[in-house]
């Protein structure tokens, strides 16, 4: 039967402006059959009435990692986790993050596979969660970041068999590791570690298999290697040096970013976003008795300086590590546009249009249209008003079905 949702006042994921009250979003086989202020669309429907909420597009978390225990510290206790109780807890994950109104999330790394069951369980309808897109195991230097969930490569034949392997799973993103991590000791997060053409051997690989490529990078040396080489996502984007984050900052290589976006005046054929994992914990690290820290003053210059040339943003909170809960990406938006100084209705077009463009899902999700999934988050105010609202949803929609909120 039918769905419909009524007396909403709908943005679509890309408008300025949401429509007026009394629209309604109807929905048929898990999609988005219309959407429009005419009532015949709740005509043979279950309706929901939702008199004076806004329907946004579900949100899109584009770097999260499923295995990962945010209460563990040391990247090595994550493996003591006994498989049973790490398989429960990933499905609690899904099912708080689909709550929260994430309807769609590319998880970026993990060592077994572990993550991409679930999607596979997920998209069956046997549990709920977001989509999921996964990229596997990294590809990695020897001893380099994550170097521990097996992506590890010697040699460039070694890019070939580590990709297949990937492939072979049924990853839908391949994952390199350009600088070292804050989470692997014996790296530093400002240095290269793939070379040039290494990277550009993997963005090649990747691509003949049909797959795009996800840099993990914080200096600066790696940002500009990653974005040279071909890569479509940009993960965290630091531009770390010498002084930590944000002290590499580097306006060359700002400009080339910008010039690679969809629409810039770069190499014609490749479209780069920057996925700078702000999270919500980044309001305490950034501020302090009201007054910004050297670290938010730097990531906002960083940030800032991005946004202003052009530099297409998409919205991730690398949640898993430590500290990030998988659930709070909608917390986490209201950080990423203060930081990076965008309105409202830019930071919500990078967690849904801008988002599912960057990961090759326009078709699916990402917008509130006809033929779209069903993946629609309704809030009791409007976000374009107050991204606090966010915080709380009143009702979400996966996939055409209604997620309990409540239990
Ligand atoms: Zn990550």
């Amino acid at each position: 039967m039918a769905l419909a949702l009524t007396g909403l006042s709908v943005w679509d994921g890309r408008a300025e402006r949401a429509s007026p009250r009394g629209w309604t979003i109807r929905i048929e086989s898990g999609r988005i059959a219309a959407v429009g202020p005419d009532p015949e669309l709740a005509a043979d429907a279950r309706e929901i009435p939702l008199d004076g909420c806004t329907a946004i597009p579900g949100l899109i978390d584009a770097h999260v990692h499923l295995t990962l225990d945010p209460k563990i510290i040391k990247p090595a206790d994550q493996f003591r986790v006994p498989v049973g109780e790490l398989e429960e807890a990933m499905v609690e994950r899904a099912r708080a993050m689909v709550r929260a109104g994430i309807t769609t999330a590319r998880d970026l790394g993990g060592g077994e596979w572990f993550e991409l069951a679930l999607r596979d369980r997920i998209a069956k309808g046997e549990v709920p969660g977001p989509r999921l897109l996964c990229a596997g195991q990294p590809l990695t230097s020897p001893g380099g970041h994550c170097h521990f969930w097996g992506g590890e490569f010697r040699s460039p034949d070694e890019i070939g068999l580590v990709i297949r392997r990937q492939v072979e799973r049924g990853a839908d993103w391949i994952k390199v590791m350009a600088t070292g991590g804050v989470m692997t000791a014996g790296t530093r997060i400002r240095d290269l570690q793939v070379e040039p053409d290494d990277l550009r051997r993997i963005v090649e690989l990747a691509g003949e298999a049909g797959r795009s490529v996800a840099a993990h990078c914080h200096g600066t040396p790696g940002i500009e290697a990653a974005a040279r080489a071909g890569v479509r996502t940009l993960e965290h984007c630091s531009f770390v040096g010498t002084g930590g984050f944000g002290s590499g900052f580097d306006r060359g290589v700002v400009r080339l970013l910008a010039s690679k976006a969809p629409g810039g005046s770069g190499v014609s054929g490749q479209d780069l976003w920057v996925s700078p994992t702000v999270n919500a914990n980044w309001a305490l690290r950034s501020r302090k008795d009201g007054n910004p820290t050297a670290f938010g003053m730097r990531m906002a210059r960083v940030l800032r300086a991005q946004r202003e040339a052009g530099v297409r943003f998409i919205a991730s909170t690398d949640a898993g590590i430590p500290g990030v809960a998988h659930h709070r990406l909608p917390e986490a938006l209201a950080v990423f546009a203060w930081m990076a100084g965008m309105t409202p209705v830019e930071v919500l077009r990078t967690a849904t249009s801008e988002s599912a463009a960057a990961l090759g899902i326009a078709d699916v999700t990402g917008a509130l249209e006809p033929d779209l999934a069903a993946d629609v988050l309704v809030l009791e105010a409007s976000p374009l008003d107050d991204l606090d609202t966010l915080r709380v949803p009143r009702l979400v929609v996966a996939r055409g079905e209604v997620v309990a909120l409540d239990g």
